[in-house]
C-alpha cells in the first residue's frame, strides 16, 4: 500500500522546493522577519496562506480550536498561543495581529453543545468563547453571529496583553477580525467603527483600523463602539 504521505513530502523536495530555493536560502540566511501575526482556527479548511496570497517568512502563525485568545492573567503557565503573541510582537515586532474565525466553525457549535466526558481539556479550552454564546436557539444565523462575536472577544482580550495595548496605542500595531465564509470564498472584515463585519469585496480596509488616533485609554474596553449584537459584553 503506497505511503501517499511520504509521497507528498518527496514531492515537495522535489517539485516545490528547487523553484523556492533561494527564498529559503534568504529566509534561513538573514532570518524571518514576518509582519503579521496571525491567530486562525485549526480548522482544515480555512487556509490562510491561499486567503492572504503570502509565502514562506511572510506570517507568523499560531492556530487552535477557534481561534481564541487566552487572557493574559500573568499565570505564565503552558500557554502556547499566549506564549507566540509575546514572540510575535516582542520578539518579531509585527505590525499587524489577524484573528480569524471561520463559519460552520465546530469549536463555535460546540458551545451549544454537551461536552465530550473525556475531552477535559477540550471543554476547558472552549470557555474561551463562552462569552460570545448566545441564549438562542441554535440556527445558522445564531452560530454565525457567535462565530462574529467571539471573533470580537478575542480581539478584546488581545489588548488585555500588555505589549500589545502599548503599541495599538501608539500607532504600531493594528488589529484585524476577520470572519470567513468558506462557502463564498471570502473575508468580512470587522470594523471597529461601524461595529459589524463587512465583505472584504466592499471593505475600505482590512481590519479594526486605520486608527486616526491613538484610542484613550479610559479604562473601558476599545471595542465599545461595537453594536449591541456583536458586543460580547453588551446586551443581548
Ligand atoms: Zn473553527
Amino acid at each position: 500500500m503506497p505511503d501517499e504521505l511520504l509521497q507528498r513530502l518527496r514531492q515537495f523536495h522535489d517539485d516545490y522546493f528547487p523553484a523556492e530555493q533561494g527564498r529559503f536560502q534568504s529566509l534561513m540566511e538573514d532570518g524571518q522577519h514576518p509582519t503579521i501575526l496571525f491567530i486562525g482556527c485549526s480548522d482544515s479548511r480555512l487556509v490562510p496562506y491561499l486567503l492572504t496570497g503570502t509565502g514562506p517568512g511572510e506570517v507568523f502563525m499560531v492556530r487552535n480550536v477557534g481561534a481564541f485568545v487566552p487572557p493574559h492573567d500573568g499565570s505564565a503557565g503552558y500557554h502556547g498561543t499566549a506564549a507566540a503573541i509575546e514572540f510575535a510582537v516582542l520578539k518579531l515586532d509585527v505590525a499587524r495581529i489577524v484573528v480569524c474565525g471561520h463559519s460552520h466553525c465546530g469549536g463555535i457549535r460546540a458551545l451549544y453543545e454537551e461536552a465530550t466526558p473525556q475531552a477535559t481539556n477540550l471543554a476547558a479550552w472552549l470557555e474561551l468563547g463562552r462569552e460570545a454564546a448566545l441564549p438562542v436557539q441554535v440556527t445558522p444565523e445564531a452560530l454565525r453571529r457567535t462565530e462574529q462575536r467571539s471573533v470580537v472577544l478575542q480581539l478584546e482580550r488581545l489588548m488585555g496583553y500588555p505589549m500589545v495595548r502599548e503599541r495599538v496605542e501608539a500607532g504600531q500595531l493594528t488589529l484585524h477580525g476577520w470572519h470567513y465564509v468558506i462557502e463564498d470564498g471570502e473575508v468580512h472584515v470587522f470594523d471597529v467603527r461601524s461595529g459589524g463585519f463587512v465583505p472584504a469585496s466592499s471593505a475600505v480596509h482590512s481590519g479594526t483600523g486605520p486608527f486616526d488616533s491613538a484610542p484613550v485609554d479610559d479604562g473601558s474596553p476599545i471595542f465599545n463602539e461595537i453594536d449591541s449584537d456583536l458586543a460580547p459584553h453588551g446586551p443581548v
